[in-house]
């Protein structure tokens, strides 16, 4: 959970996620709340933006599943995106590093998504508006070398020019009026 106090030490609100927040960062204009890390009932990665004057309440979780929190307090965030996980990431059983999360003056914001294990970390680049829609999406180097590696090992069975994950992404996007919808973006 995400538990955030003012500069007196009182509590302002406790935020619950299904999955480890691992990253969280204030917005330069200090009225967003941002944090990205997993997401259990999807097992894969997320970012969530919180309202900073009321950082209460859960991530979006279907009732009834394993991962609703029941108990918690009321809220949720402004926007919850589950990022897709490409077919390198498929023989990784779950994400075990944390996605990283870059804050930019401007309001911008960027989520780089890990794919696979190190050295060379294949991975997924997400840049955000600052309104919070999804601008860029595009990979790093190293996903094109894992993408052959595992072409090479038969393990993936088309060319990486040909990569559906290479051309474009579905992302969940959950806000508390429209509830969850796809958001399909080219990779780039
Ligand atoms: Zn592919």
């Amino acid at each position: 959970m995400l538990i955030t106090f003012d500069g007196a030490g009182r509590r302002l609100g406790t935020f619950v996620n299904s999955g480890w927040i691992a990253v969280s960062a204030g917005t330069p204009d200090g009225r967003h709340l941002v944090l990205a890390g997993m997401s259990n009932a999807h097992r894969s990665y997320f970012l969530a933006v919180l309202d900073a004057e009321r950082p209460t309440g859960t991530s979006p979780e279907a009732a009834g599943s394993s991962t609703e929190c029941v108990g918690c307090p009321p809220g949720g965030p402004l926007h919850y995106y589950v990022f897709p996980r490409a077919d390198i990431s498929a023989q990784f059983a779950y994400p075990l590093d944390p996605p990283s999360l870059v804050l930019f003056g401007d309001g911008r914001i960027q989520v780089q998504v890990l794919e696979t294990s190190g050295p060379a970390v294949g991975a997924t680049i997400y840049d955000f508006g600052s309104d919070f829609d999804v601008g860029r999406v595009r990979v790093s180097d190293s996903f094109d070398e894992w993408h052959r590696r595992l072409e090479s090992a038969g393990t993936l069975r088309h060319p990486v020019r040909e990569c559906p994950d290479r051309q474009h992404r579905e992302i969940r996007h959950w806000t508390p009026d429209a509830g969850w919808r796809m958001v399909r973006t080219d990779v780039r």
